[in-house]
């Protein structure tokens, strides 16, 4: 048995004996011959792939496909464990029990290991490297990390926004500039691969995993998506460029309970209008690889779904690259979903049905190496997927350059440049959702005396999740970016702790007594999404029955209005709440979401009205839970009768937001009335900004179908514009209008665009009120 202690001192020699590898091998003969065709850089790919395929056994192939958490990981579990049994590998802990961190590392000198996962710095993947290239063909390891907002489980990295922040931009290409920032990162610190974009259409806000989403609707995912792919991918082949990751297949997003991995019955109609879009743009831009979902899908695990990954993904879509399993997810096909009777048989169910790496453990490589012995698997498969990971490896260079600069790497992580961005990012994903009697921006003469308080007010919850602790001089909390906007001296901080759920009553009382002598209150409330701290209350596995703030939160804003202070309330989290009563007092209400290292000085520049706010809501917040789902793009009949204790509208409808400008819609042009199936128009309108202070309004274009063959959503989402406007000033936006946009699954699920009207909605959110229309026809 291998004790804790034991491994420390294993890891650590070998750590250290880590470092001093690659010269040593450098100096000693190498095992593989550097005349091998695929050791030539300047032959082409599929040269190369051939060539060293063709001097690969069965098991080396195999381990290809084959991924391991790294020994730092094992180490930080059994740490975090104390020694007692790690209970299950869950929340991304992992051990392996019965195989011992040396003889791990040995597998890797024999080629054995194709891939790790959360190596978190330079060192350690130098380490692994430099094993990777004692083995007999010298080829390096492909590590993956989930860099899903910046390198942020890495210690010292930018964190930017979580994805529903980045969505609330709606602004692409900053998407595209933040995800190269993190490629950067990501590369410097010894990574190649990165497990986002998360491109799951986010249908129920009690799932935790809201927050690392961009948001409900299909068209702004896939946009998002792209950027995010395009930002990390470049274009495979640089020295900074990164694997990205679509995931997950599919459909998890609005899982039948609202809590992680729970079970998805979904039409193929719902499957291809909502969930796949997403995919479907992904691999068009190219995405490297996919990861399966944990869910069942009508019935069959998403980790053997051949109709899925054959039919769907590689067939039709023509997605080339490799699809990578989550974290366990063949193993619960035996063990949880019962529909294979071992565990070997769950790994063969699932690359037959075209699933190319195995994430993570042990086990996978005797039992697809058995499965192709005794002929129960095609070995066809198996080269597929060994080429597909190959390819990756040749493109992204790590032949020619395994290792990475350990110093060059402390200069990259949270660089001037991405600072910078990460703020700018921030800026534009924080979502004003009040601003009564134009209490916002703050006046500084009115303002002299502001107490800040609540549990999120100086917490690093505004990190999101996938972040590990980060040093706590690069974190800006709101407190902290307050102090800096508007002056220490007028600041008092009354702290609560950053347990969400644990506001005392009696602290409560306190903090009200405080408000009755200062001019202002602010109150960071919200969620808790941090992994390393144990109060976390969304993020992955972190579900919620209620949308109410938890503890006594509400209770804290309450005493505070009663006080009859102004009262301004910021949102911290991954997920929409049902804040109702602060929806209708709070004299202002943010919804921040998880704006990142930089996020407190991103709130507090939205507040002093350094910013101009400009993010809009990527998903509808509900009033309540029984709402679930509720989204703007929902059928006809979806509140066709009314709720009898409750309101039947959203909270804040998606598109929703507001500015410190004062924008108008006006002369909706169509360039013609009737358009043919193969044709296409334009729309246009005059944005006017009323007001005489410069802002940035993101103009909206909805389509919907008057009649048609089968029901269709009230309005899509079809195209986006952020358009920067001066005070008094105004431009015209125009849209085009193509058939694509007007297709969708007939009765018998064929793609056809139907003739007849078509409704244009264009304005500043999905709500009625705040859009114009115009029609055409198709003929
Ligand atoms: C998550 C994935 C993640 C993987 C590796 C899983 O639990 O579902 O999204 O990429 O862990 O950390």
């Amino acid at each position: 048995m291998v004790t804790n202690r034991k491994l420390h001192l294993l890891f650590r020699g070998i750590a250290i004996l880590g470092l001093v590898l690659p010269c040593r091998l450098s100096a000693s003969e190498p095992v593989c011959k550097d005349q091998f065709l695929y050791k030539d850089a300047s032959q082409p790919v599929d040269v190369r792939v051939d060539d060293l395929m063709s001097r690969m056994s069965l098991e080396e192939k195999v381990a290809q496909m084959c991924q391991y958490v790294g020994p730092g990981h094992i180490e930080q579990t059994m740490k975090r464990f104390k020694g007692k049994k790690v209970k299950v590998n869950n929340d991304a802990n992992a051990v392996y029990p019965n195989l011992p961190v040396g003889k791990l590392l040995e597998m890797v000198e024999q080629g054995m290991v194709g891939s790790f996962l959360h190596v978190v710095d330079a060192s350690e993947s130098n380490m692994l490297q430099s094993l990777a290239m004692r083995s007999r063909l010298q080829i390096p390891l492909l590590i993956g990390i989930d860099a899903i907002h910046g390198d942020a489980l890495v210690k010292g990295a930018t964190v930017f926004p979580t994805s529903i922040g980045q969505a609330s931009s709606f602004n692409p290409e900053m998407v595209e500039k933040i995800s190269r920032d993190a490629s950067r990162e990501v590369r410097a610190t010894g990574s190649h691969w990165t497990f986002t974009p998360n491109v799951d259409v986010a249908r129920d806000a009690r799932w935790g995993r809201v927050g690392e989403t961009f948001g409900e609707d299909p068209y702004l995912v896939s946009q998002m998506g792209v950027a995010t792919i395009r930002g990390y991918q470049g274009r495979v082949e640089g020295r900074y460029d990164v694997l990205a990751c679509g995931k997950h297949l599919v459909a998890g997003s609005e899982p039948l309970n609202g809590t992680n991995a729970s079970p998805m019955d979904v039409s193929e109609r719902t499957l291809r209008e909502i969930f796949l879009p997403p995919f479907r743009a992904a691999v068009d831009a190219g995405v490297a690889t996919v990861m399966a979902a944990h869910n069942e899908l009508n019935g069959v695990p998403c980790h053997m779904n051949r109709w899925l990954i054959e039919d769907i993904l590689r067939d039709e879509f023509g997605f080339r690259g490799f699809v990578v399993s989550d974290w366990l997810d063949i193993e619960r096909i035996y063990s949880l979903h019962r529909v294979s009777a071992s565990k070997d048989e769950a790994f063969c169910s699932s690359v037959e049905a075209g699933l190319d790496m195995h994430m993570h453990g042990p086990g996978f490589l005797e039992a697809i190496c058995l499965a192709v012995r005794e002929k129960r698997l095609d070995e066809k498969v198996v080269d597929r997927a060994c080429r597909a990971i190959l390819e990756m490896k040749f493109r992204l260079g790590l032949f020619e350059h395994p290792y990475v600069d350990v110093e060059e790497s402390r200069k990259v992580l949270f660089s001037k440049q991405h600072r910078k961005d990460a703020l700018e990012m921030a800026e534009q994903s924080v979502v004003l959702l009040e601003n009564r009697r134009g209490i916002l921006p703050l006046d500084k003469s009115r303002f002299r005396k502001i107490l800040v308080t609540g549990p999120n007010a100086d917490s690093d919850a505004i990190l999101g999740d996938w972040t590990f602790k980060q040093p706590d001089e690069n974190v800006v909390t709101i407190l902290e970016g307050l102090r800096e906007e508007m002056g220490e001296e007028r600041i008092t901080f009354y702290d609560f702790g950053s347990d969400v759920t644990a506001v005392a009553p009696e602290k409560v009382r306190e903090a009200a007594r405080q408000a009755e002598n200062v001019d202002l209150a602010i109150v960071v409330v919200g969620e808790n999404p941090l992994r390393y701290q144990k109060h976390k209350t969304c993020g992955e596995n972190v579900d919620r029955m209620t949308l109410d703030l938890l503890g006594s939160q509400e209770e804290l804003v309450e005493a505070i209005h009663a006080t009859g202070v102004p009262t301004i309330v910021v949102l911290v989290g991954g997920r929409p709440l049902g804040v109702n009563w602060i929806a209708e007092h709070a004299d202002a209400l943010l919804q921040a979401w998880e704006p990142g290292s930089l996020g407190g000085l991103a709130v507090a520049g939205i507040l002093t009205g350094r910013v101009n706010p400009s993010a809009k809501l990527p998903i509808t917040m509900p009033r309540h839970s029984g709402q679930i789902p509720l989204m703007y793009n929902q059928k006809p009949s979806h509140n066709f009768h009314r709720y009898v204790d409750g309101k039947h509208t959203p909270l804040y409808p998606f598109g929703y937001g507001l500015n410190y400008s004062d924008f108008s819609i006006s002369d909706l042009k169509l360039s013609k009335s009737k358009m043919r199936e193969t044709d296409s128009l334009t729309v246009s309108c005059i944005l006017k900004n009323n007001s005489r202070v410069k802002g940035t309004e993101v103009v909206q274009l909805y389509l919907r179908d008057k009649y048609s063959s089968v029901t269709r959503p009230v309005l899509e989402l079809k195209g986006f514009r952020r358009v920067e406007v001066d005070g008094l000033g105004q431009q015209t936006v125009v849209f085009d209008i193509t058939p694509d946009m007007l297709a969708f699954y007939n009765r018998d699920m064929v793609k056809v665009i139907e003739k007849g009207d078509f409704e244009v909605w264009i304005g500043t959110s999905s709500r009625k009120q705040d859009l114009q229309m115009v029609e055409f026809e198709v003929e």
